[in-house]
């Protein structure tokens, strides 16, 4: 059937393959349909649209291969083609979304990935989890390793996003315990790409927006916290291979094998670390903006720094990212302007 929207007379066709993926009308869950499908995988997309958008979807409308169910992960997941791999990936993920949106984003992280990944096991399917570098809170490690537990306020207004990744990796690597569901954990740190919105929130299309419109650039804090940002394909590959790698390959590149060592988290990020501030400067520089810089308050809890290790990802996955920072930021610049 043509132009799928909401009907699930979807198991006809040649399609070999078939990824599931649960906030797949967001940033990055549309980039990864974009990228399935190109792969020749047929794809699913479930999403409640609070934070995601068709807009960013709209492109696939009327493929054979693509289906899209406006649906809310938390209530009871049906589906009737099979399905090889569920990407749960739904989710607000920007600290301003998740602070709007604080038992949204508890239950999506609870309450949607336990049926997530029930129907993952009810398919036989692999499942692999979104994580998050938020896992690490304000890490006492610098940069941080997969093998640190973080330094997370539990009942600060950020512990609503930590909290729940961190109670989802512990779900995912429970149904691979118990239920053998072969699963995966990505940490996935600061991203940024087209299709973020432009009132996401996050620090580089606010500052995008912000050169571009001649307004001030909204810097908390004093502007010296670090973040590392990797570029939304380089994030897409790392997630790609993650999921398709040949995991007993895999381990043997692993020194210090463990049997689950597939299954354990792996950091997908760039660790180019820079100031807020000098990315305040860079984005005025390549907008050629006359903005100045406004000074906000800090937000409770906003980690000092973030960077990544990612010499996981490079023995497993021989994964590195491509993309550097002045590259990623004309692509987005382009992108906001183009609005
Ligand atoms: N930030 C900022 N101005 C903004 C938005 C964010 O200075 O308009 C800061 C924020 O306090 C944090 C960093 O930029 O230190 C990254 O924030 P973002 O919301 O992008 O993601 P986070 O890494 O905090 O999850």
């Amino acid at each position: 059937m043509k132009g799928t929207y909401g009907s699930q007379n979807s198991d006809k066709g040649h399609i070999s393959m078939r990824v599931l993926i649960t906030g797949g009308a967001g940033f990055v869950g549309s980039h990864l349909a974009d990228r399935f499908l190109l792969e020749g995988f047929g794809v699913v997309v479930f999403d409640n649209l609070i934070t995601g958008r068709v807009a960013n979807i709209e492109h696939l409308f009327g493929r054979d291969d693509f289906h899209f169910f406006k649906q809310d992960v938390t209530e009871y997941l049906h589906y009737t083609g099979t399905i090889d791999a569920v990407v749960h990936f739904a989710s607000p993920a920007s600290p301003i979304d998740y602070l709007q949106l604080p038992i949204q984003t508890l239950k999506v992280g609870s309450l949607g990935t336990h049926k997530a990944l029930g129907l993952a096991k009810e398919k036989g399917a692999k499942f692999l989890l979104a994580s998050t570098s938020e896992v690490y809170g304000d890490p006492q490690i610098h940069p941080q390793p997969e093998s640190y537990w973080g330094h997370v306020n539990p009942v600060g207004p950020r512990g609503v996003y930590d909290e729940a990744k961190r109670f989802a990796e512990a779900m995912t690597m429970a149904y691979h315990r118990y239920h053998q569901v072969d699963t995966r954990i990505v940490r996935i740190f600061n991203t940024y790409g087209p299709r973020m919105r432009p009132q996401d929130g996050r620090v580089v299309s606010n500052f995008i927006v912000q050169a571009l419109a001649q307004q001030p650039l909204t810097l908390y804090g004093d502007g010296s916290q670090t973040r590392s940002f990797c570029y939304v394909s380089d994030l897409v590959e790392g997630i790609f291979r993650l999921l398709t790698v040949d995991a007993s390959r895999a381990k043997k590149s692993v020194d210090d094998e463990s049997e689950e060592d597939i299954h354990w988290p792996v950091n997908i990020g760039n660790p180019g670390e820079f100031t807020v501030m000098e990315l305040a400067h860079k984005i005025l520089a390549m907008t050629s903006s006359r903005s100045s810089i406004e000074y906000h308050r800090l937000p409770v809890d906003d980690p000092r720094v973030r960077k990544p290790d990612i010499r996981r990802a490079e023995k497993l996955l021989a994964w590195q990212p491509r993309i550097t920072l002045d590259e990623g930021l004309k692509n987005t610049i382009e992108y906001f302007r183009s609005l």
